[in-house]
């Protein structure tokens, strides 16, 4: 673990991802957790728990369920730096994972385990998020593999049965930033982005929005 990975594979000269600055101190706080919807090559969802200083990460390509039947592949990535969790904008073209990336969603997550550690390598991680989409008890568990067979060691990313479970297709339901209320559309265009290639991962209702829609409004001072 650790960020020189994360370090290895950008350009900071090129890209304004965060550079990976010194950790933050381990402090009796709530620890966050971020979601980015990242349109690169293929579209997915980068879901990320702070832990140890660095924001654990895997890449979710369907995005998250609140369906407890539903299993969500999530394969692990490198450690990102904790102040990645507040990036959205633009990563240039032919740069590592170029293309465009949403805050899709933001809050404080708690561990459901005693030894977060001990449950990371064991492969079962269960967890509650306080976020504005994503809510309650989850589950990350290792499998041994996806495809099966290729040794590739991956992840499922499962909501638990409570009060927060459903029904709802939150990818298509809430398609936008929890920062900006733009779609990834609306991020490229603004940042000077491949606005086609982002718009590919709206959801058809919110491609062809009224131009006020997509600009960013400020969140309520809370
Ligand atoms: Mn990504």
């Amino acid at each position: 673990m650790g960020l020189k990975e994360y370090r290895k594979k950008r350009d900071f000269r090129v890209t304004t991802e965060p550079a990976a600055r010194a950790t933050r101190a381990k402090a009796q706080r709530a620890r966050i957790f971020v979601v980015q919807k990242h349109q690169a090559r293929n579209l997915h969802y980068d879901f990320r728990l702070e832990w140890n200083g660095v924001l654990l990460s895997w890449a979710v390509p369907k995005g998250p369920s609140l369906d407890p039947s539903v299993k969500r592949l999530a394969a692990p990535v490198e450690d990102h730096p904790v102040d990645y969790a507040g990036f959205e904008g633009i990563i240039p073209e032919g740069e590592y994972g170029g293309g465009t990336v949403m805050a899709w969603d933001r809050g404080t997550w708690t561990p459901e385990v005693p030894d977060v550690d001990a449950a990371l390598r064991a492969g079962d991680l269960k967890f509650s998020l306080r976020g504005r989409k994503l809510r309650g008890s989850w589950v990350l568990v290792r499998t041994r593999g996806f495809p099966p067979g290729s040794g590739k060691p991956s992840w499922l990313l499962i909501k638990h049965r409570d009060a927060d479970a459903s029904k709802e297709d939150i990818t298509k339901t809430k398609p936008r930033s929890v920062i900006s209320r733009r779609t990834l559309a609306g991020i490229a265009r603004e940042g000077g982005g491949d606005v086609a290639k982002a718009a590919a991962g709206d959801p058809p209702a919110s491609a062809r929005p009224a131009a006020f829609a997509e600009r960013a409004r400020p969140l309520p001072s809370s």
